[in-house]
């Protein structure tokens, strides 16, 4: 058994996908550490940037200055959309300031452009967007936020399109912004939306004057297949929030993207303007772990190589699934994957028994790391894997599931 699971691991050293205990076990970092890896650990290029910036200077204040690196952040993200689109970004420090920046601006918006009365917000039912008061209320997932929810603001939750669009007219009237993780939902036991959902939440929203705020923290850079999530439906949605992967997964940094047409509403004076500002905002060293990861995905064409993983990720885990009557169900999304266990007949499992907590323990031992939610094993490597440890990494997960369920 790899370590005592009541202890957390003590990880010391990452190289590429592996990443090695302070007894000197090596891993497959199955899970991105927590979702934030993209083009592994101690990565050549990344380590060369940071240590670049060093020489020059680590971190300056945002506020009221600027910094060259930031500058050329924000002039790459806007330039993965069509122009007269996504033309800001508002930096900010993880996801939940990333959706808390969102949200606070979606509300100013309409509170200096007359419409006062349209500062509600919807989410969906068991979507998790940060642990930040705002973003927390518009959390979906109880355990985490009901004890909060009479601290937060309301939000109206519902469970998918059809009970979005039976809202009465006067909710929707009200109604500023509603807040999606597009493509799948991370948290709920990585869940997809159906195909096409977003595109017509996209065509609803235009029909009712809300905004459309994508939260990508999760499904960003690459994760999903396409660098960000909307664009596999042909989407962009009027406030982005993207954090984990856009330094690599190296250093907390988060952005806001916005339409140019949002940001004019907060220039003009000094009244109109968006207070939030951080101490860390745009941390010159994360923008330039940033610029080297952007960097990478064209050098290691990242994004052109995932079709083949993402095949060979899916046909792997349906051929476990296949043959182990405990595997309820395999879902995935490019990169992102959930298997689901349950009893035979399909009934959940006793949550008591914390069954996926202990595949993965059990998974230590086949040398994968990664972390369950409920009883569904997450894979999300970084999207370097080679194809070699992506069948390393679903052996590991048929064994625990073997070790722990039995047929
Ligand atoms: N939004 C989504 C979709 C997430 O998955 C997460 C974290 O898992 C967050 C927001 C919060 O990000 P952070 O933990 O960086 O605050």
């Amino acid at each position: 058994m790899a370590g005592n699971p009541a202890e957390p691991l003590v990880l010391v050293d990452g190289d590429g996908v592996w990443l090695t205990d302070s007894e000197g076990r090596r891993y497959i970092d199955g899970n991105s550490s927590i979702w934030t890896n993209i083009h592994g650990h101690k990565h050549p290029a990344i380590n060369a940037a940071i240590s670049a910036q060093l020489e020059k200077v680590a971190h300056t204040s945002y506020l009221g200055f600027a910094n060259p690196r930031a500058s050329e952040l924000a002039e790459r993200m806007c330039g993965f959309f069509p122009s007269g689109s996504l033309e800001r970004v508002f930096f900010s420090d993880d996801g939940s300031t990333a959706v808390e920046c969102a949200v606070k601006m979606a509300i100013q918006y309409r509170l200096q452009t007359g419409e006062e009365n349209r500062t509600g917000f919807i989410a969906f039912d068991q979507a998790y967007h940060g642990d930040t008061m705002g973003a927390a209320s518009l959390g979906g997932v109880g355990a985490f936020f009901d004890r909060f929810r009479k601290f937060g603001f309301p939000v109206k939750h519902v469970d998918g399109l059809a009970s979005l669009k039976a809202l009465p007219g006067h909710e929707i009237a009200q109604t500023a912004g509603i807040v999606i993780e597009p493509l799948v939902q991370g948290v709920n036991q990585i869940r997809p939306w159906p195909e096409g959902m977003l595109a017509e939440l996209r065509q609803w929203c235009d029909l009712h004057g809300i905004h459309l705020i994508l939260d990508e923290v999760m499904t960003g850079f690459g994760r999903t297949g396409t660098m960000f999530a909307c664009q596999r439906e042909g989407v962009i949605p009027d406030f982005l929030c993207l954090a984990k992967g856009l330094t690599g997964g190296y250093l907390p940094m988060a952005a806001t993207m916005v339409r140019g047409r949002i940001y004019d509403a907060f220039s003009g004076n000094a009244g109109n303007a968006f207070y939030y500002g951080h101490s860390y905002t745009a941390s010159q060293l994360g923008c330039a772990a940033a610029l080297a990861s952007l960097d990478i995905f064209e050098q290691e064409n990242t994004l052109g190589k995932l079709p083949e993983k993402v095949r060979l990720l899916g046909d792997l885990l349906e051929e476990i699934a296949a043959t182990r009557a405990h595997i309820h169900e395999v879902r995935q999304c490019g990169m992102v994957a959930g298997v689901e266990v349950r009893q035979p007949d399909g009934k959940p499992l006793d949550p008591t028994l914390r069954i996926g907590e202990k595949i993965c323990i059990r998974a230590r031992d086949y040398q994968l790391l990664t972390r369950p939610i409920l009883d569904t094993v997450v894979l999300m490597p970084p999207l370097s894997i080679p194809a070699e440890e992506i069948r390393q990494m679903c052996h590991a997960v048929a064994a625990a599931v073997d070790d722990v369920l039995p047929d």
